[in-house]
């Protein structure tokens, strides 16, 4: 009894009951007649915690986490937290994409949360489910209370975007920098602008996410970018590997970090259907690659990783240089074009 009597008015809103899985009390449920938020149905809770404990057994490398928003209007078609709305009953496909919870208290909440005697002030992860940079976050501007609440209480944090709009905070994000360690990560997995159209379509390209990046490390904040995800035989050409870093390098990154692509249950099945439509011939082939489960082989992993730390090493990426936009000369050979045929990876 997840999302109960849930009905939907444009412009307009209506309230359900029984929203037992985000502790929340009720639900409203709005829709916006503007092009930015056409199709896109946003239902506001008042959730009852905001600070979550991330599960013993997660492989991430932090233990709490603040995310505002569930479902992202990015719509990365690979994304992994599809799986995270059938826990609610919503459709990991376009409904991730289009049906957007908004926890509309999460800043008062938060203040509330970091003040409490029983809170250690530990380090808190943004953006790790979903972006909250994403598109909602122009409308309810909830990041403004949570990053001064988090300087208030001079509690350290992490943000992971890929959204440009994390610039509209650039004065909160110094100020609590000021105060406490702050890490930033930008997500940049490639270059290629007809890739990220089909693969990102809700994200600013990435050339607009890495001017962000190129004015928070102009503004004294150190960025890192993490090249997620490195998309088999779509983004993994040398040359193409080689343009992502040396645009990671020249925007002042302090490091990039690459990832390759993984496919858990719910990215799977809507990654596939979308490799089926814009690339059928690569469908087998990810079909072994991915064989043994969500993620690559392990000699495939690392060899992305070493090339990309080669082309980090060649291009200066290093905490020597942090904070400073690099000046990278153009090219003295022309960049390949993207290669999706069978180029790569032979064996497979
Ligand atoms: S921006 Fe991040 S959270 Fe949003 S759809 Fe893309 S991968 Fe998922």
């Amino acid at each position: 009894m997840r999302w109960e009597n849930l009905t939907v008015e444009s412009d307009g809103h209506s309230r359900t009951a029984d929203v037992a899985l985000f502790g929340a009390d009720a639900v409203t449920t709005r829709t916006f007649d503007t092009p930015e938020f056409r199709g896109i149905t946003f239902h506001e809770v008042r959730a009852r915690s905001i600070i979550n404990r991330v599960p013993g057994a997660s492989r991430m490398p932090f233990e709490w986490t603040v995310n505002p928003y569930r479902g992202c209007s990015h719509a990365c078609v690979y994304c992994f937290a599809r799986k995270s709305h059938s826990y609610l009953d919503l459709d990991t496909g376009l409904g991730f994409d289009s049906q957007i919870v908004v926890k509309v208290n999460a800043p008062d909440l938060l203040r509330r949360q970091l003040g409490s005697r029983r809170w250690l002030g530990e380090h808190i992860a943004m953006g790790t489910n979903v972006d909250c940079y994403q598109r909602a976050e122009g409308r309810y501007r909830l990041m403004p209370g949570i990053l001064s609440a988090l300087r208030d209480h001079a509690n350290p944090f992490s943000i992971l975007t890929k959204g440009t709009l994390i610039l509209r905070d650039l004065d909160l994000l110094v100020q609590a920098s000021e105060v406490t360690d702050v890490g930033i990560s930008v997500s940049v997995g490639f270059t290629d602008p007809a890739l990220w159209r089909t693969v990102e379509p809700g994200t600013p390209s990435p050339e607009r996410r890495l001017d962000a990046v190129r004015t928070l490390t102009e503004h004294g904040i150190d960025v890192g970018v993490l090249m997620a995800p490195v998309i088999p035989f779509l983004s993994d050409h040398p040359a193409q590997l080689r343009a992502t870093v040396r645009a990671i390098a020249a925007s002042g990154a302090t490091s990039v970090t690459p990832l390759v692509l993984h496919l858990r249950p719910g990215a799977r099945e809507w990654f596939m259907a979308w490799l089926g439509q814009h690339h059928p011939h690569l469908v087998r082939r990810y079909e072994r690659l991915y064989a043994e489960g969500a993620y690559a082989p392990k000699w495939y992993q690392r060899r992305i990783t070493r090339q990309v730390h080669d082309l980090a090493q060649e291009y200066g990426i290093g905490p020597a240089r942090a904070g400073m936009p690099r000046r990278i000369p153009e090219p003295v050979e022309p960049v390949d074009e993207p290669v999706s045929g069978p180029t790569q990876l032979s064996l497979i």
